[in-house]
């Protein structure tokens, strides 16, 4: 009958809902000790410049579990995100990353960046232009070295708060970045109002639609706006030879995504990109 049906519809959500929970929690009550035990690290996806060159990357989490393996951010940062667990990842990378420019600047390479990602509800939780200013004193690097991207999220809740602690960032030497733009629903106002060092184009401009012209239209006039506002472009995605052709007349900067490179763990990275003699 229609009833049983029902009924057994509303368990099997029940179930499924009660599975979901179970799941988060083992996860978030894993959280300290994986933390603690080093399971977190970062890999880096290279970014190539428009003429070739390779002068960094995005650091992005990834947590090698001592049973599963490697776990993609896909499947954590979003609980993270909405437990508040994501400001301790976020500062332990964090840290990680300025461990690695300070290792790159006493190595003599200190033209390396690295790019990291800040949560908008870092934000909330913490003092950010405290926390980077005391990394930068504690490992010395340049400042200039160490990209920070931000979300559209992140400056929507306390707009005024973001563009004064933006400007501040910017003053002392990071380079800020605007990532996934487009992505989300006030692209274009928030150019209006904030000045960062580089706009992070999303990739779901480039995924294939029935209106390809369409999109490549709209990427190729962001591109141009962006160089009028006198920002840096990178293209995130890219996947295609036919990509990087289009993106490049079109006067896109830098190039990150599968075509080029896959995130890669930092030794791989070092390997293939940073020449050590010896
Ligand atoms: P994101 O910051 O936009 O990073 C780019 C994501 O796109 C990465 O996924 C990268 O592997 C993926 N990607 C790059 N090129 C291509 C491509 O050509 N094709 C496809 N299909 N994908 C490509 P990943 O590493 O899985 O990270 C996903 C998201 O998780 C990141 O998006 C970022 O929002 C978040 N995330 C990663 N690491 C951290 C972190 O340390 N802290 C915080 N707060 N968030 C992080
Ligand atoms: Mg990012
Ligand atoms: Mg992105
Ligand atoms: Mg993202």
């Amino acid at each position: 009958t229609i009833k049983d049906d029902v009924s057994n519809r509303i368990s099997y959500y029940d179930k499924e809902l009660r599975e979901t929970a179970l799941k988060e929690q083992g996860i978030i009550s894993q959280f300290h000790d994986a933390l603690e035990g080093g399971q977190f690290c970062f890999y880096i996806q290279p970014q190539i410049s428009a003429d070739g060159v390779v002068r960094g990357g995005e650091a992005l989490v990834r947590w090698i579990h001592p049973e599963r393996g490697m776990i993609p951010p896909g499947e954590f940062i979003e609980l993270f995100e909405r437990t508040g667990l994501i400001s301790e990842l976020d500062r332990y990378i964090w840290e990680k990353a300025c461990i690695q420019l300070r290792d790159w600047c006493r190595q003599g390479h200190a033209d390396f960046y690295l790019s990291v990602n800040i949560s908008p509800r870092d934000f909330y939780y913490m003092d950010i232009y405290k926390v980077f200013t005391q990394l930068v004193q504690k490992h010395g690097f340049e400042a200039k070295n160490l990209h920070l991207e931000i979300t559209e999220t992140a400056v929507m809740s306390d707009t005024k708060k973001v563009i004064r602690l933006v400007n501040k960032l910017r003053q002392y030497g990071f380079k800020v970045e605007m990532d996934d733009f487009g992505s989300g629903y006030s692209s274009l106002n928030m150019l209006k109002d904030i000045k960062m060092d580089t706009i992070k184009l999303d990739m779901g401009f480039l995924r294939k639609t029935r209106n390809n012209e369409r999109s490549m239209s709209i990427v190729s006039n962001v591109i141009h706006l962006s160089k009028r506002l006198g920002m840096e472009v990178v293209t995130e995605g890219v996947e295609t030879r036919e990509q990087v052709d289009a993106l490049t007349m079109m006067g896109c900067d830098v190039f990150q995504g599968y075509y080029f490179a896959k995130p890669m763990s930092v030794w791989d990275y070092e390997d293939k990109y940073i020449s050590t003699e010896g």
